[in-house]
């Protein structure tokens, strides 16, 4: 996809992002991911954009966190013709796991991988639909840090500039949004 082309797209998925004040609480400005996937055209530019961010990299594994990570996650496997893991809220996976703890606004939060997910020669690229404070992602990105694998990518459909989650992971994490809100 050329460049142009390539800004022109990600214009217009970003003016499809709509935003929800006040929701789920007071003061947050929510940003409703669901008006992406509602069309195809904008199903298929979102996908296409994101695969042609990944395509040359040798990706094996797509991991997607829950839940919102669960939608284009396995969109952009398929289509790497890569395989799909996902990353859960505590009980939920059946099978031996390991996990991280991380800082929530209200307390501690833990998520989970399967504990034979991945492998040493895996290239991972872990998805989240949204980078606000980072804490999610970062949890995520150690949880596969721990599993030894070759390389790490993080992606997200949206950014929040303005919290910098960013500043949490390593300078050398190759860490990409698509699209790109000041709050
Ligand atoms: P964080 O750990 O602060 O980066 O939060 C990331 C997770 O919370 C993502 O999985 C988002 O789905 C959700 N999230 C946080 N802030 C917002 C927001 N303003 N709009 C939509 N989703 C959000």
């Amino acid at each position: 996809m050329n460049k142009k082309r390539k800004e022109e797209t990600l214009a217009s998925l970003k003016k499809t992002v709509r935003n929800i004040p006040d929701f789920p609480i007071p003061g947050i400005q929510f940003k409703d991911v669901t008006p992406l996937f509602k069309t195809k055209e904008s199903l298929s530019a979102l996908s296409d954009v994101l695969v042609d961010e990944y395509r040359d990299k040798g990706i094996t594994k797509v991991v997607g966190i829950e839940s919102r990570g669960f939608i284009m996650g396995p969109i952009m496997a398929l289509k790497l013709e890569a395989g799909f893991i996902p990353i859960r809220k505590p009980g939920k996976l059946p099978a031996d796991v390991i996990e991280e703890e991380y800082e929530k606004e209200y307390g501690i939060d833990k998520i989970q991988i399967h504990r034979d997910s991945l492998s040493p020669d895996d290239v991972v690229l872990i998805h989240d639909d949204l980078l606000a404070t980072g804490g999610t992602m970062y949890a995520a990105y150690n949880l596969v840090r721990k599993m030894g694998v070759k390389k790490i990518y993080v992606n997200f459909l949206l950014e929040l500039d303005e919290l910098n989650g960013r500043k949490l992971f390593p300078e050398d994490v190759d860490l990409k949004s698509l699209i790109h809100f000041d709050i």
